[in-house]
């Protein structure tokens, strides 16, 4: 039961720090679309000179806007 136990939290520890580590999302104002930071990647999408992902409707540079993750609005 205790080494069981030890590995579950091991475990569900590391899946909430996976989720954690998104600081927010991408937008694109024009095209409306959003993508979170952490799904740049796997959306594909290309990256400009300073490292901003590009919309992959329209090709210019999204802006980013952090989460609320403390759920301040100041
Ligand atoms: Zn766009």
């Amino acid at each position: 039961m205790g080494i069981v136990g030890t590995i579950h939290d091991a475990l569900t520890r590391e899946s909430a720090s996976t989720e954690a580590t998104s600081n927010g999302a991408y937008w694109c104002d024009d095209c409306d679309v959003r993508v979170r930071d952490v799904a740049v990647e796997s959306e594909g999408l290309d990256r400009d000179d300073d490292g901003t992902p590009q919309c992959p409707d329209c090709g210019s540079a999204m802006r980013f806007e952090r989460a609320h993750a403390d759920g301040c609005a100041c």
